[in-house]
């Protein structure tokens, strides 16, 4: 791509595919236009606009199984799955059964309900980590608050977080992704006053050494380390051998708090989350979508002694109107009976491995160079020609080619995250004929772009 010929053939050819797909999907581009009437950039969110692919983005009808349908009448194989709920697939009959039977005795009562120690007691059961629970709406509400209790349990105020890591839009932790070296923070966002985020201390992903240069300097001062133990929020980037267990006992040397934002992989790569794999206790563990089943469910655990100081056992304020209504406790507890079945992981992980390696092979028939990698039901893709182990590398990968990529697959009826910085999720209801559907548009997508 150099030189403005190419470029501007490139952008005619954009145009074209801008045409294509608002003359396919008449529907969404319809409702596209009237929603930027009445909602900021016709979203609620802003990765739904599009932006980082091209085109206008695409509605969505209805969802069912493996696949979602658009308002124009397409079918797509889902990847994203709701960013990560729909483990069990869409519309799986007994969530659907048991929030319609929720739904039928009240839709929330601002008050107690017994369903609420029924999720908390699966949760307890299951991740190694929790001891009690407290229910929230949002993956940022959880973290959030586990940052307010640890600065309250530890009366510290600095935090430390990596950049790439994405743990909602909590005004402390929206700092600019900096590179290796680790340094005072600097608001992600306008309208974050700088005082707030300059208690945050960065580090790049998997460098240790950069974490304890930090704590050499500030351990004392330092009330949590919040880390996504696999990184999902810059593709799909493991720790390094070692990490995790070395922010473990710098925490442990300096008094500081592990907190794990399993918000993503918790019960995605593991029954309960990575922490069970990996052997690592964290103080405290922030979950999310999955424990929801697609309802806005989310939490934070931790030992008992550590979440007794939240109110109204404790100073630490924290409150909800809908925290633990019935309807996302029933959603998230009949996701959960379905995950807990025998050999469920070990399907979704031989999936997601089948899906890796063939993209990996496609793309390589193709003369293209991708990372790919999964574990659990989490999976990624990566165009780049070394693994992804840090921002730095996920701001590498070819996005250019990953947004052709995009485009590529959604018109062969694949529907992918539409930004190189996500990782795909893979459910229980893909089967052979939607795992072959994807690897097919996989192959043929990747050689209509290396053309
Ligand atoms: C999605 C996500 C969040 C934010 O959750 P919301 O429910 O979108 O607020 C936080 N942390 C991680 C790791 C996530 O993947």
């Amino acid at each position: 791509m150099t030189g403005m010929k190419t470029e501007r053939s490139e952008r005619i050819s954009n145009l074209k595919m801008r045409d294509k797909s608002v003359s396919r999907r008449p529907g969404s581009a319809m409702l596209f236009q009237r929603a930027c009437e009445v909602l900021v950039g016709g979203v609620n969110s802003p990765v739904r606009a599009f932006r980082a692919v091209g085109g206008d983005p695409v509605f969505i009808e209805r969802a069912e199984g493996p696949y979602i349908f658009d308002v124009d009448g397409s079918k797509y194989v889902d990847l994203v799955g709701s960013w990560g709920p729909a483990i069990v697939g869409h519309a799986h009959p007994d969530v659907v059964r048991e929030v319609q039977r929720a739904a039928e005795m009240g839709l929330s009562f601002g008050a107690c309900c017994s369903a609420e120690a029924e999720l908390a007691g699966v949760i307890v059961g299951a991740v190694k980590s929790a001891e009690m629970v407290r229910f929230v709406n949002s993956g940022t509400e959880a973290t959030m608050s586990a940052i307010r209790l640890a600065r309250a349990a530890t009366d510290r105020v600095k935090i430390i977080k990596f950049s790439g890591c994405y743990h909602g839009h909590v005004d402390a932790l929206l700092v600019a992704a900096g590179s290796g070296a680790a340094t005072f923070g600097e608001p992600d966002s306008a309208g974050v006053p700088p005082p707030v985020v300059e208690t945050t201390l960065q580090a790049a992903y998997n460098d240790l050494e950069a974490v304890e240069r930090i704590m050499t300097e500030h351990g004392d001062g330092v009330a949590a380390i919040v880390v996504e133990p696999i990184a999902g929020n810059m593709g799909f980037v493991l720790p390094a051998e070692g990490f995790l267990e070395g922010l473990r006992s710098l925490c442990d040397r300096h008094g500081s708090l592990l907190i794990f934002d399993e918000v993503m992989t918790g019960f995605r790569v593991a029954w309960g989350g990575y922490q069970n794999i990996c052997q690592i206790t964290p103080d405290l563990t922030c979950l999310g979508k999955v424990i929801g089943g697609g309802m806005p469910v989310a939490a934070f655990c931790g030992a008992k002694a550590l979440m007794e100081q939240l109110s109204p056992l404790g100073p630490t304020y924290q409150a909800g109107t809908l925290s633990g209504n019935p309807i996302g406790m029933a959603a998230g507890l009949a996701t959960l009976r379905i995950c807990q079945q025998e050999g469920f992981y070990d399907s979704l992980y031989a999936k997601a491995f089948r899906i890796a390696e063939s993209l990996a092979s496609a793309a390589a028939d193709a003369g293209i160079t991708i990372q790919t990698g999964a574990m659990g039901g989490m999976l990624g893709l990566a165009f780049l020609d070394r693994p992804v182990r840090n921002f730095a590398d996920a701001q590498a990968v070819d996005h250019e080619l990953f947004a052709k990529f995009f485009r590529a697959m959604l018109d062969r009826g694949v529907w992918l995250p539409p930004s190189g910085y996500e990782a795909m999720f893979v459910c229980a209801a893909h089967d052979d004929e939607a795992v072959a559907h994807i690897i097919d548009a996989a192959a043929e997508s990747f050689r209509s772009i290396a053309s």
